[in-house]
């Protein structure tokens, strides 16, 4: 079997080596298992047959247009509920947006459907965000009636949020997941937008949002690729909302990659990787695709961390195309062209994080690095989390152009010395628990910051 567990180097308290062996959590495990390519598929078409979803298009038909869709989405979210004892609670956040004449030509009710499967610890007030758009558009962004069906864009990531509400809503995490299935972004990001400015003005403590935006096709147009073992994740370097000070500190000690999303993208690919078969995550050191923007961009501005997930191959075919034949080629996001086994995995890669982050302590305390001394050898300390039940911390260190973490050493203190220099590699520090559910891991500062 592939990747189903890892080997890291591991430090004892008595500073000897040892090996040991990062296991799946059966739990976890379990809940990745119970992913279904059918329940996809069957929420795929169901968003089909909404005709349009165009956030322009009518919200009185029963059966047609965005109104419908969301109805429909907020039923499924309180089917999950009845069936978690009320853990899940599910509503459509609304804001009534002007015309702005661009995208919007007359004011518009939006509908943003949300779950929150609630925290189980009262004092655990860390949030995890999985998000996709349920509008879909046509050629022309302001057609509003004709057909839209936006199987992949983003229907796929509306059925990812839905199958991991339905999963997770079964279970108690004691950090909150949000389930949401957001509207307006082909219109400009509004929904992504009231909901992240609303988080920002309401100091929710978000520590990942997990943006997926066409997740579902394992083909490109033009250059005939076809796999369905790789999926992009997207992570700003430089944060949005970085001052100019933190910038220069940015580039002072060289952490242009080690930002917290580019941390979260590294967490998505080690974690993804433990538990999906046969899915290779890629970090793109990019915010998004060139000259392209999605969900995430309004987490980042409102200083949140997030990411993009996004298929590896796009086809442009089936993408913001018209339903239509031309010289033989079909154009059109249809349900036929999405491949339900791949959309089985990035769903998984997404259920398999979530519940990482939400069983995890939270992130440890006062991470600092000791800089007193010049030294061939780095010392680093840090406090207990705020909330979870430690088993101990693990050190993740590489290599300044390593992508990712090529050590991770186990520790029970809340310190360690040890023969790596400062000027040639880079730590952080992560807390874990017993059963192995790893925190996002921290930067640590300077002690004397
Ligand atoms: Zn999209």
């Amino acid at each position: 079997m592939k990747k189903s567990f890892l080997i890291f180097i591991v430090f004892t308290t008595s500073n000897s080596f040892s090996q040991t062996i990062i296991n799946r959590d059966p739990e976890i495990a379990q809940m990745v298992s119970e992913v279904s390519a059918d329940s996809l598929k069957s929420y795929i078409n169901t968003l089909v047959a909404f005709g349009t979803r165009s956030t322009l298009s009518t919200q009185t038909d029963k059966t047609k247009g965005i109104g419908a869709a969301r109805n429909w989405v907020l039923k499924k979210f309180n089917e999950f509920s009845k069936k978690s004892n009320g853990r899940i609670t599910a509503i459509i956040d609304t804001v009534t947006l002007p015309a702005d004449g661009k995208r919007i030509d007359k004011p518009v009710l939006l509908g943003n459907v949300m779950a929150t499967l609630k925290g189980s610890d009262p004092n655990d007030n860390r949030i995890f965000i999985i998000s996709g758009h349920l509008d879909s558009r046509r050629t022309d962004v302001m057609d509003r009636t004709g057909d839209a069906p936006g199987a992949n864009d983003d229907g796929s990531g509306t059925a990812a949020v839905i199958e991991c509400a339905r999963i997770m809503s079964q279970r108690s995490f004691p950090a909150t997941v949000i389930f949401v299935a957001v509207s307006g972004e082909e219109q400009g990001l509004f929904g992504s937008t009231f909901m992240a400015d609303k988080a920002k003005k309401e100091n929710w403590n978000i520590e990942g949002v997990f943006n997926n935006d066409i997740i579902g096709s394992n083909n490109s147009n033009g250059t005939n690729i076809i796999d369905n073992t790789k999926v992009r994740v997207f992570s700003q370097g430089i944060p949005a909302d970085a001052t100019e000070k933190e910038i220069a500190r940015i580039s002072a000690l060289g952490l242009e990659n080690d930002s917290k999303s580019r941390e979260l993208a590294r967490y998505v690919k080690e974690i993804g990787e433990r538990y999906v078969d046969n899915l290779d995550v890629v970090m793109v050191y990019r915010t998004d695709r060139f000259l392209r923007g999605g969900d995430h961009l309004p987490y980042l501005k409102n200083g949140f961390t997030s990411v993009r997930i996004t298929e590896m191959n796009e086809n442009f075919n089936h993408q913001h195309q018209d339903v239509r034949v031309e010289n033989g080629i079909q154009y059109g996001d249809l349900p036929q062209f999405v491949d339900y086994e791949y959309l089985r995995k990035n769903t998984a890669l997404n259920l398999a994080n979530l519940s990482n982050l939400a069983k995890a302590p939270s992130v440890p305390e006062a991470v600092k690095i000791e800089v007193k001394n010049l030294s061939n050898s780095t010392s680093l300390s840090w406090l207990a989390p705020k909330t979870g039940k430690v088993k101990g911390y693990y050190i993740l260190i590489r290599e300044t152009t390593s992508p990712v973490w090529q050590k991770k050493i186990f520790t029970s203190e809340n310190e360690i010395t040890f023969p790596y220099s400062k000027d040639n590699y880079f730590f952080a520090v992560q807390s874990v628990n017993e059963a192995g559910n790893e925190s996002l891991p921290v930067i640590p500062g300077l002690a004397r910051e």
